[in-house]
């Protein structure tokens, strides 16, 4: 069994959102509460509500007495959820990835020189809902096709969700090019990202199965299933015990690797599983 070891588990904006979590968890007189989901990851997330953090949107925070700690989760959120935490006085902690808030500011800052917006996403994910949010007039699209229905614009500036495959936002950029008059790019696909995936990628070519650990709603987790999945049998676990022996009665290698929001833990209960079921 081979482990994907220098990109497997917690990326540097959930290991830092994390912290800001469990250590005012930990000062705090009464419970911490969240903005949203802080990473993708149903386990995890029950770790933290052990520990006293709460989730909260910022519509169900009216109640909450000023001064109470309130948490914005990775993904970032728009201005308004900032505005209003303060207006309700409470003590606001930004998780906000680094690399997410300056995508946000870029793209404040491409929308008031003129330029349409465009951010290539999921319309549904948090993280390119809050970054539009930054802007007045932003669109998210999903796909090349998306990209080539928009109508023609002056001028164009593209993002992208960072966690965004890296290949087919290029395709995106190729297309809103010829949509416009004048075209900048200021995406930013997180090196953590793409980097898991290539490792993915090599691993997945020198085994018989692939073993993903992470959120099942996890983008970034789903993207290293799908690099996985077109060069050997890969299955798509949130915990250790989803993994069946029947997947692996024809694998003698089998590599793990794990999404940016699994615990080290999860990651190595997998990989236990597997020892354990290799020499059985
Ligand atoms: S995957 Fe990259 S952009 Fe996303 S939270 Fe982690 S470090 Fe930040």
């Amino acid at each position: 069994m081979i482990l994907a070891r220098h990109y497997a588990g917690f990326c540097s904006g959930v290991k830092r959102a994390w912290k800001l979590a469990t250590e005012e968890a930990i000062s705090a007189s009464g419970p911490v509460y969240l903005s949203g989901k802080l990473i993708h990851n149903t386990p995890a997330m029950d770790e933290l509500k052990r520990k006293g953090v709460r989730v909260r949107t910022i519509s169900e925070a009216e109640g909450l007495q000023p001064g109470t700690p309130f948490i914005l989760r990775a993904h970032g959120e728009g201005p308004e959820v900032y505005a209003r935490a303060r207006a309700l006085g409470l003590k606001l902690i930004d998780g906000t990835c680094p690399i997410v808030r300056s995508v946000q500011q870029r793209a404040q800052k491409l929308e008031g020189q003129g330029y349409q917006v465009v951010l290539f996403g999921h319309k549904g994910h948090p993280e390119a809902k809050a970054t539009i949010a930054h802007t007045m007039n932003g669109v998210i699209i999903e796909s090349a096709a998306e990209a080539a229905k928009l109508p023609r614009y002056p001028k164009i500036a593209t993002v992208a969700q960072t966690t965004s495959s890296a290949a087919e936002y290029a395709e995106v950029r190729r297309i809103l090019k010829e949509r416009c008059d004048e075209f900048v790019d200021q995406g930013h696909i997180c090196d953590f990202t793409q980097r898991a995936q290539d490792e993915a990628a090599e691993l997945a070519q020198q085994v018989d199965a692939m073993v993903v650990v992470g959120g099942t709603d996890s983008s970034n987790t789903r993207r290293l299933v799908e690099v996985c999945t077109v060069l050997c049998p890969t299955h798509h676990v949130e915990t250790a015990e989803e993994l069946q022996p029947s997947w692996f009665q024809e694998a003698s290698r089998v590599g793990v690797t794990a999404g940016a929001s699994t615990r080290d833990s999860d990651i190595a209960a997998a990989v236990e599983w597997l020892d354990h079921i290799s020499d059985a």
